[in-house]
This record gives C-alpha cells, sequence and structure tokens, in this order.
C-alpha cells in the first residue's frame, strides 16, 4: 500500500466491480458536475458520528443500521422515505426501552445505490446482457439500452440522495421524530402483526414516563432529546468516481471526508489486500463499515484493520459480520479473538441477511425470517461468550409490507411471495418483520 494518499490514489489499484464507462468524456462530464455540488453532509456530522459509534465501541450504546438492499429511482416517494425512517424510529424505541442504552440510527438511505453483483452478465430467454448493478450506473430492465452503464445517472443519484436526506433531516429534527409521537409511527396495515399491540403497549409506558417527568416539573419540550433525533445516513462506498468527486477536504481540520454520507462501507468482495476500495476508504476521515464474511482470515483483518484505522481511533471501524446463520459459530470467534490480541477498538454488529439468502421454489430470492434470527442470535451468544460486546444490527428492510422474505408471525409463504415483491435486489424485512426483529432482538440483548 502506498504511503500518500489522495481522492484518486485508489486508481492505481485492483478495482472490482466497478463499472467500464465506454464514454469517457459522459464520464468526466458527471464527475466534473457532482465535484461542483455541494457536499451531502458536513465533516462535523461524520465526526458526530464517530463518537456516538465509539460509545458502541465501549459497550454503551447499540448501532441500528437499516434500509433498501438497492434504492432506485422508480421507489423514490417521500411515503416510502418516511414509512422506512419509522419503523428504524420505532426499532430505535424497542431497543432503547428493552436495553436501556442509546441507539445510533444510520439508514442504508440517500445513496445506497450501487450493487456489486454475482456475475457480470444475465442470461435470459437465450439473451445476454450485462448485470444490473444499481440505478446510479444503469437500468434494471432486461434490455440492451437500459443495461448500458451510464455515467449521467451518477448526477441523478446525487439528486435523489440531496432530496432523501433533506426529508431524512426535516423528519429528525422538525418534530415527526418527538417521542410524545411515539404511537403515530405505527403503520395501518402494521394492525395484523401480533407486534403491533406490543409496541402500542411500549409506547402506552414512553407516555406515562412523558407525563410523570412532566409532573416533576421538567418540561419536555426543553429536552432537545425528546424533541428530535440524531438520524445518520450510509452506503456501500462501491462506486469509485462518484465517491470521489464527493470527497473534500475539510476547512476546520484539513482531514478529506467523503461527504456523499456520514458513513461508508466496504463490501464483503471488496475488502481484499491491494483493493481499491480499501485504498479510498483508509484516506477519508468519515467512520467505516467494513463486512466479514466466512473468506475473511484473522491476519487478514488485522492488517486491514492497521491500513484502514491505525491510529485505533474508537468509532472509525465498524466490522459488520455476516456469516450465514450455520457459520457463525466457527467463523466469528476466530475474529474477535484477533482483534482483542492487538486491542483494536471496533463496533461489532451483525448483518444477518447476506448469508442467508435462499431460491424459493417459487423462484424467487428470498431470506427465511427463522434464518435471520438465528443468525442474530448466534451473534449475541458469540459475543457473550468472548466477552465482546453485540454491538449492533444491519438489515434489509422498508417500511412497506412487501413480501419478499418468508416467514415472520404475520408469516409470509413462499406462494405469497409474488404478491409484492418490489425490490431492486435482495430481499428485504418489511414493516412487521422489522419490528418483531427488534422485539426478538430486545431479549437477546438482556440476555
Ligand atoms: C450489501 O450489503 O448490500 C452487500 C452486497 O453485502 P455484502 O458486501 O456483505 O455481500
Ligand atoms: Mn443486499
Amino acid at each position: 500500500m502506498s504511503q500518500s494518499w489522495k481522492r484518486d490514489s485508489w486508481q492505481s489499484f485492483e478495482a472490482r466491480h466497478l463499472p467500464a464507462y465506454e464514454d469517457e468524456a459522459a464520464l468526466q462530464d458527471a464527475t466534473r458536475t457532482l465535484k461542483s455540488y455541494p457536499p451531502l453532509v458536513f465533516a462535523g456530522e461524520a465526526r458526530a458520528l464517530k463518537a456516538d459509534l465509539a460509545q458502541v465501541a465501549r459497550g454503551e450504546a447499540f448501532l441500528l443500521q437499516g434500509g433498501d438492499c438497492a434504492e432506485s429511482f422508480a421507489e423514490f416517494h417521500p411515503n416510502n422515505i418516511r414509512d422506512t425512517f419509522r419503523v428504524i424510529l420505532q426499532m430505535a424505541v424497542v431497543l432503547t426501552f428493552a436495553s436501556k442504552q442509546s441507539v445510533v440510527k444510520v439508514g442504508r438511505m440517500a445513496g445506497q445505490f450501487a450493487k456489486p453483483r454475482s456475475s457480470p452478465t444475465e442470461t435470459k430467454d437465450g439473451i445476454t446482457l450485462p448485470s444490473y448493478l444499481g440505478d446510479n450506473v444503469n437500468g434494471i430492465e432486461f434490455d440492451a439500452k437500459e443495461r448500458a452503464n451510464d455515467p449521467a445517472r451518477m448526477v441523478r443519484a446525487y439528486s435523489q440522495a440531496a432530496a432523501t436526506l433533506n426529508l431524512l433531516r426535516a423528519f429528525a429534527g422538525g418534530g415527526y421524530a418527538n417521542l410524545r409521537q411515539v404511537h403515530q409511527w405505527t403503520l395501518d396495515f402494521m394492525g395484523r402483526s401480533p407486534w403491533a399491540a406490543k409496541f402500542a403497549e411500549t409506547a402506552d409506558r414512553i407516555g406515562e414516563a412523558l407525563d410523570f417527568m412532566e409532573a416533576c416539573g421538567i418540561d419536555p419540550a426543553t429536552v432537545p432529546q425528546l424533541q428530535g433525533t440524531s438520524f445518520y445516513t450510509s452506503h456501500e462506498a462501491l462506486l469509485l468516481p462518484y465517491e470521489e468527486a464527493m470527497t473534500r477536504q475539510d476547512s476546520l481540520t484539513g482531514d478529506w471526508y467523503d461527504t456523499s454520507a456520514h458513513m461508508v462501507w466496504i463490501g464483503d468482495r471488496t475488502r481484499f489486500d491491494g483493493s481499491a476500495h480499501v485504498e479510498f476508504a483508509r484516506g477519508i476521515g468519515n467512520p467505516l463499515g467494513m463486512k466479514c464474511g466466512p473468506s475473511l482470515e484473522p491476519d487478514a483483518l488485522l492488517r486491514l484493520l492497521d491500513t484502514l484505522n491505525p491510529k485505533r481511533e474508537e468509532g472509525r471501524i465498524t466490522l459488520i459480520s455476516r456469516f450465514g446463520h450455520e457459520g457463525v459459530e466457527a467463523g466469528l470467534p476466530r475474529l474477535i479473538r484477533a482483534v482483542q490480541r492487538e486491542g483494536h477498538p471496533v463496533v461489532w454488529s451483525c448483518d444477518p441477511m447476506h448469508g442467508n439468502v435462499v431460491k424459493s421454489e417459487s423462484g424467487y430470492k428470498t431470506r427465511p425470517f427463522d434464518r435471520i434470527l438465528s443468525e442474530a442470535k448466534s451473534f449475541f451468544a458469540v459475543h457473550h461468550a468472548e466477552g465482546s460486546h453485540p454491538g449492533g444490527i444491519h438489515i434489509e428492510m422498508t417500511g412497506q409490507d412487501v413480501t419478499e422474505c418468508v416467514g415472520g408471525a404475520v408469516a409470509i409463504t413462499d406462494d405469497a411471495l409474488g404478491d409484492r415483491y418490489h425490490t431492486h435486489c435482495d430481499p428485504r424485512l418489511n414493516a412487521a418483520q422489522s419490528l418483531e426483529l427488534a422485539f426478538l432482538m430486545a431479549d437477546m440483548l438482556n440476555a
């Protein structure tokens, strides 16, 4: 790894899963435009998230990270943003109430577009086309023109991310997230879930606690933590030309930040030694996530940690394990032990989604709720056994009433998957399944 970092030094490293752009002039045009646009986040906000994550690393808080597998231009709608935001709020309330720890809320939102794919091409009815790589690269329709990589899509993705972030900021600070509204966060269609009633009970108890505070002379209107919430954004920093264009030097500290999101992560397929994605990430000041799957050896993890966090800053690194429900016991302890031995401060988070994809009988890609739950349970059990803090959860979810993951209390059956299967990539937990997971995890946090 070279010592001098520049925002484009990644270009001389091996970059996997990046689109090839045929029209170099169009690419230059798009990145020049992006470079002239305002940053989406301010470096100070990224530092605030790092401080919150440092608390998680110390075992004093919990990280909740969730949102779409892939945001899309087609599903861009204020109601979708609002519904995902409110399910995350509901989950956070459930987890906070049960664990008495603060919950750091990070959306996979406002920039989660680019996708690594298992195959560069897709074949249907004898026709082979390039795979869909996310709406900021090409189109999902199985059509040669749509599947061509178009750099101008990056500029559209920026605009969508800006508008999404604007609404999220408004919800977080403008009254929607006020704890007095906690009853209003329940979505109508959730009435069918037994967990909706349990949520109403929790909401009642929160209301009573607020009434009690008021009776004691504390006006909740004067307590900022009750009036609004902190909400951060994140995505996989996969599309490096976009991330490079959004990387700016902070005028306060002189450090470089990727201003496309508060936090970015490196995917399981791009975290190898000598990777362009690792080279890019090491130079930015944002908190970083890194996916840790079964192919990651403890030594390689330690080398990556030394590269990405040489100063061993707390809150800088979140390791997101994703072993699959049967792989946690074999894979996770050796990573935890290596990290503990070297004394690297990290947040340990669990992605119970990406190791649990199965093809259903009906042909849909799905994730059984039981397996998701089982991976989360093993994650908690292993951390409790190793004496480390099970610090967070990373999920693909939506506030919509979709039918993408089978199972849960409002049991989605294999036959029902086709009813509302809307995802642009991997299957997401729907609102009811997400809330159910939060309640079941609350028990694990207290175990
Ligand atoms: C993802 O989080 O969307 C993803 C592709 O995960 P992973 O890198 O863990 O496979
Ligand atoms: Mn995914």
